[in-house]
């Protein structure tokens, strides 16, 4: 595989559980990430998008076809091997999974800090940076309760993208915010990952999404069953 591209995702088949209520959730799932690009994974609930994000997310493990990841094969991976890849990559959820005991500041810092050795100084100064490019400078020191919907997801923005990680995925992170707030998170990830140079798989339904998109995916009962290239 080329170094061009971050995923390459073949014949990928998924079950979840067994015997009787064995069903299967994906069916033979083509697709490329390419470095730098910006996709979006389209699809009615229930039709597989996030259990293809959390498997290219290495939170679950591939049970057929293959998934190579960063030039490495997911198929058989190590728990340990899965473990020093999910470090290279950066998560947004639809809530924000913000810890509510702690800042702004202190949240982003957890997304320096999954990488060892990290010293405190440097971990604070790299997410008051990365506060600053998402617009809250002026809140770091606010704990989540005290920021609006649109913020905390800004700060999880913030927090996923404060290691620079190889590849940002994102689930339906713009579900619960309004319109406006929807517009600023999606555009906050699709400057970031230019500026830097990551990759982004970001998972809606959300129409208004659709146009900052390189390529749209379409899932549909666990199959791919459209592919539009915008670039
Ligand atoms: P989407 O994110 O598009 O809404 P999912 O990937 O969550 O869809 O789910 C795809 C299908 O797999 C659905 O039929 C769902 O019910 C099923 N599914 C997802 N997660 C599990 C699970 N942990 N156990 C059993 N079935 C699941
Ligand atoms: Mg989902």
């Amino acid at each position: 595989m080329t170094q061009d591209l971050i995923a390459n995702v073949r014949g990928l088949n998924h079950w979840f559980g067994s015997g009787e209520v064995k069903k299967q959730a994906l069916f033979d799932v083509n697709l490329t990430l390419k470095r730098g690009s910006f996709t979006v994974l389209m699809g009615p609930s229930g039709s597989g998008k996030t259990t293809v994000l959390t498997l290219i997310g290495c939170l679950r493990a591939v049970q057929d076809g293959s998934l190579q990841l960063l030039q490495n094969e997911l198929r058989g991976a190590s728990e340990a091997q899965l473990v020093a890849l999910r470090r290279r990559l950066g998560f947004i959820f639809q809530a924000h999974n913000l810890h509510e005991s702690l800042t702004a500041t202190q949240n982003v810092m957890m997304g320096v800090q999954v990488h060892e050795g990290v010293a405190e100084q440097t971990a604070k100064a790299a997410a008051f940076h990365a506060l600053g490019l998402v617009g809250l400078a002026d809140r770091a020191g606010y704990l989540p309760a005290n920021l609006s919907g649109g913020q905390k997801q800004r700060v999880a923005v913030a927090r996923a993208l404060v290691a620079s990680p190889a590849l940002v995925l994102a689930d339906e992170p713009t579900a619960a915010l309004d319109k406006d707030s929807a517009a600023e998170v999606v555009d906050l990830l699709k400057r970031m990952g230019t500026a830097r140079g990551t990759t982004t798989l970001l998972v809606t339904h959300d129409n208004r999404i659709l146009d900052r998109a390189d390529r749209i995916l379409t899932l549909e009962d666990g199959r791919i069953v459209k592919v539009e290239d915008r670039a």
